[in-house]
């Protein structure tokens, strides 16, 4: 068995997350290694989802998804305009489709305000159809600093800066466990090349797998371990064009945003995510659901055609909160909260995650370093 000596930090996971806290700490002159158990870099959640660039709405005031939602939204905004990547500032609209919505969507404006969102404008059924004439709805929620991002080019250009920065990544190389020893953490790779790494620090960024992960983690307690549990979001693809320029979002419900239109740079437009609790992580889409969406979709799209609809992709959220419980919070657990010195876990780090990842990473940074 190999072993290989003197890395400051491992890092768990190439998705979006592990690659932006690699890319972080390694230009803070920390040397990284990423472990990734599978063959390439996001192939789980990273790549399973909306590719939306948040506002920051829809999270309570003074939580870490608003304030890193808000301030990830700028950096990553920033970071496209350095790095060339592919990405649109199209806005959204939140619509409400019966007087019963209209409070959801008012609550949402107010929400968003707090969080420091300052640019959201109510607009009645007519404003709102000047904008987007195929639209059903009473009232609309503009949201104009939405956008929508090409996801893999994202986690390429964070590649690309980590490993200019030093770091690297070892593909095929599952983390298997962690002792702790006077220097910081003995770590067990598997895979086909076993190895042992002696590193500093540590950072948990295995998604979905984050508990499990962190349980191998020893002289971590128990009690600092959540469940995740998942909660799968299926994808519609429309055949056609959509009549659409916005991104359009129904008022929102517990646990997803509810079934919205987003469209990818190449304008290929997609409905989605539901909500379908699993036991397991299965990507396969039931063509069965199409019913649901369809319903869904005509409340503000009364006129889209006869079966537009085919089944597309799925992701699954990681949930660190029951299907009853109210939304949890991210989670991004320092020494301070689990007593682990130089170690780090991420959980819980659904939506917007993608948005927040170069403000989670800073903190992950700070709290490793500072
Ligand atoms: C349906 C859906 C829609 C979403 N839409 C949006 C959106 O529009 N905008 C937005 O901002 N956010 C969105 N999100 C959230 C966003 O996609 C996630 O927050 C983000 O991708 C999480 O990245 P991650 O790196 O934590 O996880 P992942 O991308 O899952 O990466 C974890 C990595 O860890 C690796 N790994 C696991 N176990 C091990 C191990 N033992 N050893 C080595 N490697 C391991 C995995 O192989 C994987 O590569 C959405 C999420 C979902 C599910």
């Amino acid at each position: 068995m190999l072993r290989v000596m003197d890395i400051d930090v491992v890092v768990v996971g190439a998705g979006v997350m592990g690659l932006a806290c690699a890319r972080s700490l390694a230009r803070s002159g920390q040397s990284v290694l990423i472990l990734e158990r599978e063959g390439a870099i996001g192939t789980e959640t990273s790549s399973r989802n909306s590719e939306v660039i948040h506002a920051g709405l829809y999270y309570p005031k003074g939580s870490l998804k608003a304030h890193l939602c808000v301030q990830g939204k700028a950096k990553l905004y920033a970071f496209c305009e350095s790095h060339g990547i592919a990405h649109r500032k199209c806005g959204k609209l939140i619509v409400a489709t019966s007087a019963d919505e209209l409070p959801l969507i008012e609550a949402l404006q107010s929400k968003g305000e707090a969080n420091g969102v300052s640019d959201l404008v109510m607009l009645d059924q007519r404003q709102a159809r000047q904008l987007e004439p195929a639209l059903d709805c009473i009232a609309a929620l503009h949201s104009p600093s939405t956008g929508i991002i090409d996801s893999h080019g994202y986690m390429l250009a964070l590649q690309g800066d980590a490993e200019d920065a030093g770091a690297a990544i070892a593909f095929h190389a599952p983390f298997e466990g962690s002792t702790q020893i006077a220097e910081g953490f003995e770590i067990r790779v598997g895979g086909a090349d076993p190895m042992t790494i002696t590193s500093r620090m540590l950072v948990n960024a295995a998604g979905l797998h984050g508990s499990r992960v962190a349980a191998c983690i020893e002289g971590l307690p128990v009690s600092a371990i959540p469940q995740t549990g998942y909660a799968k979001g299926n994808y519609f693809m429309l055949t056609g064009r959509a009549p659409f320029n916005h991104l359009i979002y129904p008022a929102p419900h517990a646990h997803g945003l509810g079934v919205h239109l987003t469209f990818d740079l190449g304008g290929q437009a997609r409905f989605g995510p539901d909500v379908e609790w699993v036991d397991e992580i299965d990507y396969e889409v039931d063509p069965n659901r199409v019913e649901g969406f369809e319903d869904a979709v005509r409340r503000y799209w009364p006129q889209m055609p006869r079966n537009a609809l085919v089944p597309g992709y799925s992701g699954i959220r990681p949930k660190i909160s029951g299907p009853s419980d109210p939304a949890a919070d991210f989670r991004i657990d320092g020494p301070q909260t689990h007593g682990v010195s130089g170690l780090v876990n991420l959980f819980g780090i659904e939506s917007p995650g993608l948005t927040a990842s170069l403000a989670i990473a800073d903190q992950v940074k700070d709290l490793l370093t500072a």
